[in-house]
């Protein structure tokens, strides 16, 4: 499955130097070059990319403009009627090609990704290989789907049938923590229902994102059906209220994702929200301690605690809860921190400066607080957006800490007596993401599920995320599910068919 390329960053700076179209756009199947800008403004400044393990800049580039959304929106509007009428073979036939090439440059992906992002790299060949599987994932499922399927037929002679046709052109916009991923769990089953899609990637982690346009580009996916910009916020609000744009995906913060939804309003487009969470891993008396501890430290510890799903609220049974932080704090204080290109790692650093501004103002706030920090809380002296892993005991439920989404390697915990108060203490949030329970006792954990307010749930497990299963939240965490049937369904709407003879 793998490319020749060593995983060094040395061979990745030399791809996203001789083969990462830069200053550019992937607009109806070419390269359009961005033009500089001709008004000399701060905000005209060219766009650089950092190495968070450095902090140095990587590359600079030119970001979109609105007049490159109108070209993008418009290329997708006409490529829609062709491309909605396709084949489910047809369209099947171009994901396992997205999927195929992506194989063919796995360590290419990878190494982009380390780079560009600061994940270790085996996070980042879990990225990789999740993002293909999603990929050939809707290639399999929307093959399988039925033109017409019967819904009744009454003794008059009269049918009803059932059909789903594609919503439309669809804008798609991903922030920077699983570049690749995220993109995947949209465009594969925007593309298998038939819709035409304006993707815009995150500004911070453009790199292992544009390499997708030049594999859309090798596979002769038909111009205009996909196409990318590089952009910024404007570029997003230019793409959100366009009227030609049928339907939003967005996946992002909470306060970006508050302004879509009310961008989405004018013109009344579909929209589905993946927005952020606040999610509880709940330790029972009879968990194993070094398994929970494993667990909770693999559930905020990954990405450096920078996933949507980051079980970063600990409840822990009060049995057995001084020597299940002893074990935590041995293991988090073992972790190997350092250059996501060091095999040794096991996490790197935070993605930009400002990721690192907002983790240090938490723990300015925990400070603040007299939170009981068990360890870490500080950044790391050396180059690069380095934080420590951090852990804070008994944080009372009305502290920042608790309530807000850190979007860091931060945990944050509390002792629980018995599951009522541990159910209570979890569903306590505006987010409703995902959870995770450690027990011994399936049954006990698979009731506790039922109560617990999350869209996807672990039981002694942690992170893995099927493309069969549909994912999202409730409450504030968003609108509507991704992969799976329901992520398919987010791009087809369903159309009935009466007749009679
Ligand atoms: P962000 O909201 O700052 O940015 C997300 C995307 O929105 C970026 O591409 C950005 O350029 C774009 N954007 C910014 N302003 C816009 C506007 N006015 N209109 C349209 N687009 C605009 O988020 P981020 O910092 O990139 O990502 C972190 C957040 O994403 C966290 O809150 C995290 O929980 C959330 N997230 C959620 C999921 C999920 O599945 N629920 C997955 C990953 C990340």
């Amino acid at each position: 499955m793998t490319d020749t390329n060593e995983l060094t960053r040395e061979r990745a700076i030399q791809t996203a130097q001789n083969e990462i179209v830069l200053n550019a756009a992937y607009i109806d199947g070419n390269w359009l070059t961005i033009e500089a800008p001709s008004t000399g403004s701060d905000n005209d400044k060219d766009h650089a990319l950092y190495d968070p393990s450095s902090a140095e800049v990587i590359a600079t580039t030119r970001l979109c403009t609105n007049e490159h959304v109108a070209m993008a929106v418009n290329a997708a509007s006409t490529a829609y009627a062709s491309w909605s009428q396709t084949s489910t073979h047809e369209r099947a036939h171009y994901l396992n090609a997205i999927a195929d090439t992506m194989a063919q440059r796995f360590d290419t992906l990878v190494g982009l990704s380390v780079l560009n992002n600061g994940k270790p790299i085996e996070e980042a060949k879990i990225d990789v290989s999740d993002a293909i599987a999603c990929y050939r994932y809707y290639a399999d499922i929307i093959t399988n789907q039925d033109t017409w399927s019967e819904v009744t037929t009454s003794e008059t002679g009269i049918r009803l049938l059932k059909t789903y046709a594609a919503v439309g052109v669809c804008a798609l916009i991903v922030p920077w923590n699983f570049p690749m991923v995220t993109t995947s769990w949209k465009l594969a089953p925007a593309l298998a229902a038939g819709c035409t899609v304006i993707l815009k990637p995150s500004e911070v982690t453009l790199l292992p994102e544009l390499m997708l346009g030049n594999i859309l580009s090798a596979i002769e996916l038909p111009k205009g059906v996909v196409n990318i910009l590089p952009g910024a916020a404007e570029v997003g609000a230019a793409m959100t209220s366009h009227p030609l744009v049928d339907k939003i995906s967005f996946t992002g913060s909470n306060v970006i994702g508050e302004k879509v939804m009310s961008q989405a309003a004018t013109g009344v487009k579909d929209i589905s929200l993946e927005l952020g969470g606040k999610s509880a891993i709940v330790v029972r008396a009879d968990a194993d301690i070094d398994n929970a501890c494993d667990l909770i430290i693999g559930g905020i510890f990954t990405n450096a605690g920078q996933i949507c799903s980051a079980t970063s609220r600990l409840l822990v049974h009060q049995d057995i809860a001084e020597s299940l932080f002893e074990t935590l704090k041995t293991k988090a204080e073992s972790l190997c921190i350092g250059d996501g290109f060091d095999t040794a790692t096991q996490m790197g650093p935070l993605v930009s400066e400002q990721q690192f501004q907002q983790v240090k103002r938490y723990f300015g706030i925990a400070t603040s607080e007299n939170l009981d920090c068990i360890t870490g809380g500080k950044i790391l002296d050396r180059a690069g957006y380095f934080v420590t892993p951090t852990i804070y005991k008994n944080v009372p439920v009305s502290s920042q800490l608790w309530t807000e989404e850190v979007f860091g390697p931060v945990l944050v915990s509390q002792i629980f007596k018995d599951d009522s108060e541990a159910i209570h203490l979890a569903n306590d949030s505006k987010f409703a993401l995902a959870a995770t329970i450690v027990s011994a006792d399936e049954t006990t954990a698979l009731t506790m599920a039922l109560q617990l307010q999350a869209g996807h749930i672990w039981i002694n497990e942690q992170q893995i995320v099927l493309p069969e299963a549909g994912w999202g939240g409730f409450k504030q965490s968003g609108i509507g599910r991704e992969l799976g049937a329901d992520g398919l369904s987010a791009y087809q709407k369903s159309k009935h068919v009466l007749l009679t003879h």
